[in-house]
């Protein structure tokens, strides 16, 4: 997984193919036990993207005034694959790579520009 929680992606493939948008969540393949309501199995390594892969949602009325319902337009996660991260510092998009310093540390790196995209 390349990809973290802030970044900033565009879309590969598919109908939102060509748009951008920061990554919201990362579900992960090993994600432990607990499920959040409309989460499956098969939704492993898939980030969710602002304004990417909306879906309409029937939402429950339920006792919170603050949760919205009825037909609500939200983000379904989309596969880590069919997106590619987008360089902070040249803002391509670009496979990424990964750096190990001397000291052992880690980081990823742009593989259009070379440079460290976060320590
Ligand atoms: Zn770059």
């Amino acid at each position: 997984m390349n990809i973290k929680k802030g970044d900033r992606v565009v879309v590969i493939s598919g109908d939102d193919r060509g748009s951008e948008g920061e990554v919201q969540r990362v579900v992960r393949a090993k994600w432990g036990k607990g499920r959040r309501a409309g989460e499956r199995r098969v939704e492993a390594d898939r980030v969710v993207v602002a304004g990417v892969n909306l879906i309409k949602k029937h939402q429950r009325r339920t006792g919170d005034v603050n949760t919205q319902f009825g037909i609500i337009e939200r983000e379904a996660p989309i596969h880590v694959s069919n997106v590619m991260l987008l360089c902070p510092k040249c803002g391509k998009p670009t496979r990424v790579g990964h750096q190990v310093f001397a000291d052992g540390t880690r980081a990823r790196q742009c593989k259009q520009c070379g440079e460290t995209i976060d320590a």
